[in-house]
Parts: structure tokens; sequence; C-alpha cells
């Protein structure tokens, strides 16, 4: 099975070229390279019944072939004419004249494809064409006959969908198939009435009928689930293993430390500070996901579950994926922090700052990063916000006992577990992890994606959010909409304008593409629309130094409309930007959409979100409508999976999962039994030793690291 394809087939240089961009090696990849769709073969007629515009098979004897020339002679094309028991037929083929060569008069031939007319003449175009025997003896009137589906790979250059098919074909009816352990334990098939995977293999790339196809895929999407499941819950175990130090806090700590919040927290951050604390007092590592909508307040429960950590005597680290938001972290700390002279840091790869500092009590300064770096080290500095500039080999803690990743969905697993290596020495105790993410993603993603960790949500807005004003507007009302921004700007907020693209599509694409590029709108916006208002501009080709200087610029005020596109990090807190535009709105996810809004949803001016769109009817419109009702992000991803199916899903290729394993996505059933059958096994047996198989494959996928990641 891990034999590799070359050995096997002759493949000319194209093909291995190939099988390498698909990342095809061996032949277990081989097998589990699955059809996208299936194709049910044409009706077999006879010539005379033929009409035109409809799919058929004939076949027929070849009377005559010819190559030549096309539309004002400059494409080759090859011509057959067959012949039936009942009539005459011509085919032609475009690019393609060397058939003309392959096909001999008085053979047989199979033509599959569509029926055109010219002049009152049907012919086929472009047919698929197989040499046969001889005409088959069948029924003119009744094609219903249970032919096999046709199965269609995903190609690529030198590798057509044929090829896949006629091979795999070959390795199913090999020997090797003898080989081909059965990965899941046999229980699980049988309860859950999955096919064995021979059974599946064959199904899957040979179905008679669509039914059939449905059966396999189902068995292979809940195997992937499932080792999916059991590699994030191993890495679990693993990780608990090393124990962890309790960090115990006085009821009187936390309620001096809620009572200097600018705001009194909400019942959900309550109770999200209250179920973490509760884990830092374990000896276990807490392995904790604090998912909550844009805006609800996850810097003050991680500060909460930071400050306890200090307080008990320990370090904790805060890793952001921009510098922006490290700084952003830090200030904010600083205000939690100030009044119990902790010492906190900032380090990136730009800058390295201590607050207080040696001048004043109340600030901060500059510091150099050797300096930082020892007192770090030294257990001076106890709480230290950061880029992955945190996780560069230099930084070392005493005892950090709580890692804290924000925006975790844009860091991947090694940068996630390169932070809790932090800890202490190898065979140490490990520190806690909690990690933030506003990515509303649905349940069974959730599940998939962050399968080792235990979920917080905070699904309350703090009070005196009022509601965004979302409104839809089609190009008709696009004027009407930017009065309504110019009022705002008057009143000193300032406002986003998203836009789909970078710059200008290519001309060659323009019309089928068209969408606004952020490039060309921000010249627009500043020289025929808000004139009076300093317009910048934001993408992602933009340097790093550019970007800061661009961001703070905003934040500052100095920018009073920012251009962006979507993959720009906006998720900053810039509380007096009250308006956002989002350009070609039918373009994004629903998630994605309720994501971009959330940047205004950040204090208590009324904030509002103009979608502009092309669309003035159907799905499109439909679906941005839920935008304008939906109560939270949860919902619009849960409506997104439902209405666009798991491709839409931000990015989620990068969850690690196939084609397949999306498709399982929809199916919450599935996910949850995939996880408790992985969690059942682990539970019996925690070290795989019955299953040598599944330890085995484990170990191959691992060593294919799935990234935890998206823009
Ligand atoms: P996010 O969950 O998106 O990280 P933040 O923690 O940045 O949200 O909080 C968003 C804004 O709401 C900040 O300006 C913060 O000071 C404020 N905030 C947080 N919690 C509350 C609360 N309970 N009451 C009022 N304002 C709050
Ligand atoms: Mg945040």
């Amino acid at each position: 099975m891990e034999k590799s394809i070359e050995a096997r087939f002759h493949l000319k240089p194209s093909q291995r070229q190939g099988l390498a961009k698909l990342g095809l090696i061996t032949l277990r990849d081989l097998l589990y390279h699955f059809p996208a769709r299936y194709e049910r073969p044409a009706p077999e007629k006879m010539i005379n019944e033929l009409r035109d515009g409809e799919t058929a098979t004939v076949y027929g004897r070849v009377l005559k072939t010819k190559i030549s020339r096309a539309f004002r002679k400059k494409i080759p094309l090859a011509e057959v004419v067959i012949e039936d028991a009942a009539g005459r037929i011509k085919a032609v083929w475009f690019h393609q004249a060397y058939l003309a060569k392959k096909i001999h008069e008085g053979e047989w031939v199979k033509l599959s494809g569509k029926v055109s007319a010219r002049g009152g003449q049907l012919y086929f175009a472009n047919p698929a064409f197989q040499p046969a025997a001889e005409a088959p003896v069948f029924q003119t009137a009744d094609t219903s006959a249970a032919s096999s589906l046709t199965p269609i790979y995903p190609e690529t250059r030198g590798l057509s969908s044929v090829w896949f098919e006629h091979a795999i074909k070959q390795l199913l009816t090999d020997d090797i198939m003898g080989h081909l352990s059965e990965l899941l334990p046999p229980a699980l098939g049988q309860k859950y009435r999955l096919p064995t995977l021979k059974e599946a293999l064959a199904l899957i790339h040979q179905p008679r009928t669509e039914k059939e196809a449905a059966a396999a895929r189902k068995r292979f999407a809940f195997e992937e689930i499932f080792f999916i499941q059991l590699e994030r819950l191993l890495s679990k175990l693993e990780y608990e293993k090393s124990g962890a130090r309790r960090i115990v806090t006085a009821d009187a700590t936390l309620a001096e430390f809620l009572a200097r919040l600018p705001f009194a927290p909400t019942a959900a951050q309550r109770r999200a500070i209250k179920q973490i604390l509760a884990d830092l007092d374990q000896d276990q590592p807490m392995m904790r996901l604090l998912e909550g909508d844009v805006g609800s307040g996850k810097t003050a429960v991680a500060a909460a579950a930071a400050y306890a950590a200090v307080r008990a005597g320990f370090e904790a680290a805060l890793m952001t994926p921009t510098e922006i938001l490290a700084r952003q972290h830090f200030e904010s700390l600083i205000a939690n922090f100030a009044n119990d002279n902790i010492n906190v840091g900032l380090i990136t790869s730009s800058e390295c700052r201590k607050f207080p500092s040696k001048v004043s009590p109340r600030e901060h300064t500059h510091i150099s990063r050797p300096q930082l770096l020892k007192w770090v080290a030294n257990g001076e500095i106890p709480v230290v916000v950061g880029t992955h500039s945190l996780i560069q080999k230099t930084v070392r803690f005493k005892n950090l006992a709580l890692a804290i990743i924000d925006e975790q969905h844009r860091f991947g697993v090694r940068q996630r577990a390169a932070l809790v290596k932090k800890g202490p020495p190898a065979g140490g105790r490990a520190p806690h992890l909690l990690s933030l993410t506003a990515t509303p993603i649905p349940r069974t993603l959730a599940l998939t994606a962050y399968g080792d960790l235990d979920l917080t949500l905070l699904d309350e807005l703090p009070p005196g959010r009022q509601p965004i004003i979302t409104e839809i507007v089609t190009e008709k009302k696009r004027h009407e909409a930017y009065r309504k921004i110019k009022k705002e700007l008057g009143l000193g907020r300032q406002a986003f304008v998203i836009c789909p693209r970078i710059d200008l599509p290519d001309p060659a694409k323009a019309l089928a593409l068209y969408a606004k590029s952020a490039k060309q709108e921000a010249r627009r916006l500043q020289e025929k629309i808000f004139p009076n208002f300093t317009v910048g501009l934001l993408h992602s080709k933009l340097p790093a130094r550019e970007k800061e200087k661009v961001m703070t610029n905003f934040i500052t005020g100095e920018i009073k409309i920012l251009v962006a596109t979507s993959v720009v990090e906006v998720g900053v807190n810039v509380p007096n930007a009250t308006v956002i535009v989002i350009e070609g709105a039918e373009r994004f996810g629903l998630a994605q959409l309720h994501q971009l809004r959330g940047r205004v949803w950040r204090s208590s001016y009324q904030p509002y979100c103009f979608l502009f769109t092309d669309a003035v009817s159907g799905r499109a419109v439909e679906r941005l409508k839920a935008v304008q009702t939906a109560k939270n992000g949860f919902e619009l991803a849960e409506l997104d999976l439902k209405l666009r199916g798991a491709g839409s899903l931000a990015g989620a290729k990068q969850w690690g999962l196939s084609d397949l394993g999306m498709e399982a996505l929809q199916n919450l059933k599935m996910v949850e039994a995939a996880r408790a059958e992985a969690q059942t096994l682990l539970q019996a047996d925690p070290t795989l030793d019955n299953y040598p198989l599944i330890k085995t494959r484990l170990a191959a996928l691992t060593t294919t690291e799935r990234q935890i990641h998206f823009e």
C-alpha cells in the first residue's frame, strides 16, 4: 500500500508531474483520490433517434475519416462519419486532428456526447470515443439498464479523469487489495452501518448508484473525523500528563480586580472568569478556548486570568498575531495592573517596552531587548505581551504558568505548542493554556478543529451597545448612503471601507470579475466623494511598517476613512470608528460580514454598516438580509454552512480537512459520534496498544502537520 505509484504504473514525465502536483505518492494516496462527482452515462440510441441538443451514446461502424480545418482554416479538426443499422452521423473533434488517425475505417466505435445541428444536419461535437467490438444488442427505447456511473476525478495537467479511472480500476482488482487493512474498529463499522474499507473503496470508485457512492463517502468522512479526533485527544492527553501548577485565587483577589475594571463585567464574563479560575486551580493544565463574538469583552476575561496567575506568584504571557494588537493589549493590561505595581512587558520584532518606567511610575518606556529578556527570565516582569517574537528561543520565563493566545485562529498548532513550551524545562509542569477567538464557526467545525480544547462561550455583549443599523445598499442608493456617512464624519466619527480586491483585475477578466479594488476606490473616494476628509489605504501587500503607520494614523484620527481589503487585520479597537462600508457584500460569507461589521461595534455611539451590492433580488439579497436580522455570529456561521456548504467557511481547508471531511461538517450527529467514539477508545486504551494499525496511521498523519490557521 505504501508502494509508490511510479513503481506500479508506467508514467510519462507529465503524469509524474501531475501526481506530484496533486500530492499523490503512494498507492494508498491513489486509492484515496476520490471522484469529485459521477456522471450518468448518456442513454444509448440508434442514430435515427437522435435529436438536436440531447446527450446520447451510439455505436457505429466508421465509414470515413478526414482531417480538415475550420473557422477560416485556423482550427484543425478531425471528422468521422459512422453508420449503424438505422442511419449515419458525422462526429467532429476540434483541435484533435490526430484522432482521425486513431480511428480507422471499418472499425466499430462507441461515441458519447452532445448532439448538435448545423444547416439541418445533426452531428456530434467532441464526443467521448471508445473502440467497440461491435454494436451490442440493445433495446432502442429502454435505456434504463443498470449501467454503472462514470466517476469524474479531479484532474490536473497530464492526468485525465479517465487515467485515474483506469489506474484505480486496476488497483481495485490487484492482489494488493489483500494487504489493505481495515482502519476502523469493526464494532464501529457495525454500529454505524458503515461499509468495510474494501467495500467502500469499490463503492466510491465504481458505484452503480448515487446511493452506493453516498454510503462510501459517509464511511470515509467518518474515518477522517474519527482520526482527527483521535489525534487531537491524544495530544491533549500528552499535554495533560505533564501536570500544571495550581493557581489558587482568593475571592477577595478576584473582587479587587473586578472592582477596578472601568465597567461592570457582564454575566457572561463573570461566568467565563469563574470557569477559568476553577480550571487554573487544578494540577492538570487547562486547555480552554474562549469563544465570543467581536466586542464581547474577551480581553477583560483574559486579563483576569493573567491577574490570578501573577498574584499567585507566577508569570503569564499573552501572544497576539499583530503588533498593533500587542500594543493595544499592553496598554489595557497596564490599566488593569497599575494599582498593584505589577511590571508589564511588551516584546515585538520592532520594540520592547516596560511598565512602569524608572522615570515615572505611570508611564512605560522603550528598553533594550537584552535588558527586557533578562528581566523576563528573572521573573521580574510577570506579565508579557507580544507577537510571534514571544516564541523565539531567546525568550525565557522563570515560572510561566499561563499562556494566553489572542485570535487563536490566526496561529498554527505549532506556534501554540511553541508558546506553551516556554514553561519550565523538559519534564516540568506545563502552563495552563487559554485561547481566545472571535471566529464564529459552526459547532461541527469547532468540535473538529478545536477538538482538544474545552469551550467557554461569551454569549452576551456589554450593555449599552446600540444595535448596528445595517443597510443593504443598491447602486441607485449609493449616494444617499454617502450623504449619511458624511454626516457621521462631520460629527467626528470615522469609517472603514472594505473592498473585495487590492488592485484592478486583469483587464481580460475584468468583465467576469468586476469588483471594486481598494487602491482605485481609495483614490476615487478621496477625489470625488470625501475631498474634505483624509482617506487612508491598507492592504496585505503593503510593507509591515507602512501598515503600522496607516493603522496608527487611523487610531489617532488623522485618517478619517480607511479603505482596506478584508484580509487586512482590522481587529483593533477603534471605538471612534462607527461606520463600515462593505463593497461587493454578496461576495463575502455571512459570518465574515458579521466579523467585519463587528469592527464598528465597540462603543456606545450608534454604529452603521452599509452592505453595498449589485444584487437586487434572489438568493444574494436573502443572504444579506440574514445579516440584518441575525442575533449573533454563530447563527450566521450555521446559516452559511447550510446555504453555501462547508466550502464557504472562511479558509476552512486550512483546518486540514479534505473535501470529504468538509462535507461531514454538515452532519453534526456524525461529528459528535466520531468524537464520542474516539473518546471511548482512548479511555479504554490510551496508548492504543490494542490498535497497532490505528497507531501507525496516526503517526503517519501527524507528520503532515495540520495547520489550524486561516486568514
Ligand atoms: P473582544 O471580545 O472583541 O476582544 P474587547 O475585549 O476588545 O472585545 O472589548 C471590546 C470593548 O468593550 C472594549 O473597549 C472594552 O473595554 C469594552 N468592554 C468589555 N467588557 C465590557 C463590559 N462588561 N461593559 C462595557 N464595556 C466593556
Ligand atoms: Mg479581542
